[in-house]
């Protein structure tokens, strides 16, 4: 619906490589007729599940398709200028260094790319305030972990606060947390912000304890939190304490099977005990959606008010790595465009 559009909005929880759109993945396979990849791999449409373990054999298409400083610059900055054509007005943006020998890329031109994509956006006026989480990605361990830190801080110090924090996700049937404490630590103690996947999956009710007494800024997912999908209440309670905010990825899960129906999503246990939460579309081409549809989908299925739908994306604010000042420019965008039928 055009309500859902046109209200401003805040995305804080999308990983670049999901996010890249059917048109621009048409570009990137053009450009690599060799590898010879269907579109229709890297995608899941309207009706299809997938595993998540399937879902993550989609990323990596993806990756083969993405793999060189060109390939990046391009993604990024359509990335960017899709949100923002989709009525978001601030953007957390996160995604996993990647180094590629075949084009020579490293990780720390990767992460560079992209900043220079963000900043190409501002430049040509497109009307989005972009932050930058670096990712871990879970799979490739400790020490990875612990380099990929030391590079987010680096950039946290020299990007003009573009970088902003760091994203651990990755597939959660892999690793486990408690190695990855060393370089979370870090990260925490250098000022980053922590945004982290947590139970993704029913096994993680452990791992969730240790990330939570960090403790995190901003939990990704927790679809296994609760006790009524076998998390515990002990789990809910320190994340309700904390007042850790959710981000919320309704049609990744359901695509995912990770949550059985819309009507089933973790957002109703959640936003009946007034706890905050933000929806996100998490991988918007993967998925095949975007925020105004994330947001029409949750009023739709949860029976929101506009007023409260409004609400939800105000709150979005608060809940966003930005600084004070930006977070007090976009409270004034948001009065200004509010709509005169709420
Ligand atoms: P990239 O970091 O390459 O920009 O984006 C793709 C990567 O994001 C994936 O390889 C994976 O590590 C991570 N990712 C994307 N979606 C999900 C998700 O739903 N769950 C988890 N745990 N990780 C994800």
């Amino acid at each position: 619906d055009l309500f859902y559009r046109q209200i401003p909005k805040v995305e804080l929880h999308a990983h670049l490589n999901g996010s890249v759109s059917f048109a621009t993945m048409e570009k990137l396979i053009a450009r690599k007729p060799h590898l010879n990849i269907e579109s229709s791999r890297t995608a899941i449409h309207s009706g299809q599940r997938r595993s998540l373990a399937e879902c993550f054999q989609v990323f990596k298409v993806i990756h083969q398709l993405v793999d060189s400083e060109e390939d990046i610059l391009m993604v990024a900055k359509a990335v960017i200028e899709e949100f923002a054509a989709d009525g978001v007005k601030y953007l957390e943006l996160r995604s996993t260094p990647r180094e590629e020998t075949k084009t020579g890329l490293s990780k720390r031109r990767y992460i560079e790319t992209i900043l220079e994509a963000i900043h190409q956006c501002k430049q040509e006026g497109v009307d989005i305030d972009v932050r930058f989480l670096v990712a871990v990605d879970r799979r490739n361990g400790p020490e990875v972990a612990m380099e990929t830190v030391k590079l987010a801080e680096d950039f946290m110090l020299s990007s003009d606060g573009v970088v902003v924090g760091l994203d651990l996700s990755g597939d959660p049937t892999v690793g486990h947390g408690k190695d990855l404490l060393p370089a979370l630590q870090r990260a925490r103690n250098c000022g980053l912000k922590l945004a982290l996947h947590m139970c993704e999956v029913p096994s993680q009710k452990e791992e969730s304890e240790l990330l939570l007494d960090l403790p995190p800024d901003r939990i990704g997912h927790g679809t296994f939190l609760h006790p009524e999908v076998g998390g515990s209440d002990s789990l809910v309670d320190k994340v309700r304490k904390l007042n850790i905010p959710l981000e919320l990825c309704l049609t990744s899960n359901i695509k995912g099977q990770t949550v059985p129906s819309y009507d089933k999503h973790h957002f109703q246990y959640w936003y009946e005990r007034q706890h905050p939460c933000v929806l996100c579309t998490d991988d918007k081409g993967v998925f095949c959606t975007d925020l105004s549809q994330e947001y029409h989908l949750a009023a739709s299925t949860f029976g929101l008010s506009q007023e409260a739908v409004w609400s939800l994306s105000q709150q979005a604010i608060h809940c966003s790595f930005a600084p004070e000042a930006l977070k007090q420019k976009l409270e004034q965008r948001w009065a200004e465009l509010r709509p005169h039928t709420l």
